[in-house]
């Protein structure tokens, strides 16, 4: 037998051991736990704090090796969809076991340092004013993001649209008559009021001077529009309605 194949069935040995006495080795482990705490009560932050110079010297070493290695094992993003489902599945399913656990985190922090929520973390306003910032900032990546994932999830997406709908038609016959009165009011209201500032000379987007428009991305801010062409605003529409 080569050596090779006896290293294999030691493993497999030895795995099958482990398997057969979980509960043993979990007894084992926490009294040796017990035993180290006694000895030394700051056993295990010594413990961390060698382990984490020693995997920053291991990395810094191995640095090249190692975000070559992260490259590779980037998921492709139909899996990395399924990752983050399973996430999302998870979360949801240990709900009150992560806000037991946020609270209790929170606690911790609060009672190292009375004034941490004061100066750790930012303020509500400024914080949903970061998230914005992000928005702005990725806009781009966030929109094929989004295109990515409701083109892996279209039925879903579209079978939740299509309850909702209906759920408002059943509440309301007339909701989506007023919804787009309301619609169209909005937009008339934008135009008139975007059309007392001047447009670009040209297409923001290609340089075109023909056919310019005003086109808003959000009517709730009027004073805010790009000056596109008739081209580059069909587009513009056409990759709003497939992020949505
Ligand atoms: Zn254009």
């Amino acid at each position: 037998m080569t050596s090779e194949k006896a290293i294999e069935k030691k493993r497999k040995y030895n795995r099958e051991y482990a398997k057969k006495n979980a509960d043993k080795r979990k007894e084992y482990r926490k009294a040796w736990r017990a035993r180290k705490l006694e000895d030394n009560p700051d056993y295990w932050k010594e413990e961390a704090a060698k382990n984490k110079d020693s995997q920053k010297e291991y990395y810094e070493k191995n640095k090249v090796e190692i975000n070559k290695r992260k490259k590779v094992y980037t998921l492709p993003p139909k899996s990395l969809e399924k990752v983050r489902a399973r996430d999302r599945e998870y979360a949801k399913e240990n709900a009150d076991k992560r806000k037991e656990y946020k609270k209790a985190w929170r606690a911790k922090k609060k009672a190292a340092d009375p004034d941490y929520w004061k100066k750790g973390v930012a303020s509500k306003e400024s914080r949903i004013a970061a998230d914005k910032k992000y928005k702005k900032r990725n806009q781009e990546v966030l929109l094929e993001r989004g295109r990515k994932y409701y083109n892996i999830n279209k039925e879903e997406i579209n079978k939740k649209r299509k309850e909702y709908r209906k759920k408002k038609y059943a509440e309301d016959p007339d909701y989506y008559k007023k919804e787009k009165i309301k619609d169209g009011d909005m937009k008339n209201k934008a135009r008139s009021i975007a059309s007392q500032f001047p447009m670009a000379e040209s297409c923001e987007r290609c340089g075109s001077t023909y056919f310019l428009n005003r086109h808003h991305e959000d009517y709730n801010k009027p004073k805010i529009f790009l000056t596109l062409c008739k081209k580059c605003h069909g587009l513009e529409g056409r990759k709003y309605q497939k992020s949505l």
